[in-house]
């Protein structure tokens, strides 16, 4: 058989340690996962109800259109429902954007290290990648602009970004859309939005009105508590998501999804909460860090990337086997952190505790 000759380079999905085969592996009751940026709370009860009662028949497809739940989300968003498109996850619209605008002939700007989707859909897609390195943790936007050339169709941006948490500001937004041509789409990573504390973070809806070439991807898997649902959706002008729509897959959102989605959005005092209780966790982080001396990266999202100076990988074994399933910050791009997602206060404290004994530890040994 000929497979893409690129599909030899490419490794599929490393998911990480079940919680189950930790607790055998090394003997422990109790397990906290804080490495895939899950809502440490679930989900709304009101998702709960709605799918303990959900009353469609299993027999029938879905609504391949996704009536209902459209109209809820661009209600919500204040946008036209020509101006959204669904998928089956975020990782979806990245996969339908990669397929119909990269091609052998064509070349993909990102960020780097930054969410590993857009780089492994270009690389399928047998495109020529540019990486432009992070500035302290943040998008390098002059060089990223800088590498558009004629023969670019996609360019990634991840705000805030996956794994720094850092943002990019409504200046620097609106002034790398100002520099990016025509026939170049932007794509706006939107994952952790709704975690977003910043005044001066982008307003990128209201870009949607300037430009053509922009669209929003976000997602019900992050703070809505959604993950194994799969719901993501973009965000962009009619036209753009008109193109797009052909590369979608007919029936790609499920029915039980475009319940549990509609009744999340219905619940934005659970998003609210969810927001405060995430802010408070990563002050609990902050302080941890300042005192015990560890760098870190300011962050939007509901995870922190810590810096411990030290091979990642040991970090992570040294709270695995304690009970704390943590990122090494290895595959991540960041060999000497570990990103953490932001638990519940008694789950911070609880990892932060053990980073502690493992840090005095580490001096006893080393001294
Ligand atoms: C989690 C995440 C996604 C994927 O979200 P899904 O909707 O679950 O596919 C996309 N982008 C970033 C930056 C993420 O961190």
């Amino acid at each position: 058989m000929r497979w893409k000759e690129q599909l030899l380079k490419l490794k599929p999905y490393q998911p990480g340690k079940s919680i189950s085969e930790v607790k055998r592996q090394y003997g422990l009751s109790e397990i906290v996962k804080l490495a895939s940026n899950e809502n440490p709370f679930g989900s709304s009860e009101k998702v709960k109800k709605e799918i303990a009662g959900f009353a469609g028949k299993f027999s029938v497809y879905p609504d391949g259109y996704a009536t209902e739940l459209r109209t809820h989300l661009a209600g919500h968003l204040g946008v036209k429902e020509g101006e959204v498109i669904l998928g089956n996850g975020s990782d979806e619209i990245i996969q339908m954007i990669a397929r119909g605008l990269l091609t052998s002939e064509t070349k993909t700007v990102m960020a780097a290290p930054t969410f590993p989707q857009y780089k492994h859909n270009g690389v399928i897609e047998g495109c020529e990648i540019t990486e432009i390195p992070l500035v302290n943790g943040a998008h390098d936007l002059d060089g990223m602009a800088a590498a558009i050339d004629d023969r670019t169709t996609v360019v990634w941006l991840c705000s805030p970004n996956n794994p720094t948490g850092v943002y990019i500001t409504e200046e620097e937004l609106t002034a790398f859309m100002a520099r990016v041509p025509s026939h170049v789409l932007v794509v706006l990573d939107e994952a952790y939005f709704e975690y977003v504390t910043a005044e001066d973070y982008h307003d990128s809806l209201k870009l949607l009105r300037q430009y053509q070439n922009l669209i929003i991807l976000r997602t019900f898997s992050k703070i809505y508590g959604l993950a194994s649902f799969r719901v993501g959706y973009g965000i962009a002008h009619e036209d753009t998501i008109s193109a797009l729509e052909p590369v979608r897959e007919p029936f790609n959102v499920n029915s039980l999804a475009q319940a549990a989605a509609i009744a999340a959005l219905d619940d934005q005092d659970f998003v609210e909460e969810c927001k405060r209780e995430n802010r408070a966790g990563l002050e609990q982080f902050y302080q941890f860090c300042d005192n015990a001396g560890l760098s870190y990266y300011l962050s939007q999202g509901n995870f922190i990337l810590i810096n411990f100076e030290r091979d990642g990988q040991e970090v992570f074994q040294y709270l695995l086997e304690r009970g704390y399933i943590v990122r090494s910050g290895t595959a991540l791009g960041f060999p000497t952190c570990v990103r953490i997602t932001i638990g519940s206060k008694e789950q911070n404290q609880g990892v932060i505790d053990v980073i502690k004994q493992y840090l005095s530890v580490d001096t006893v040994i080393s001294k």
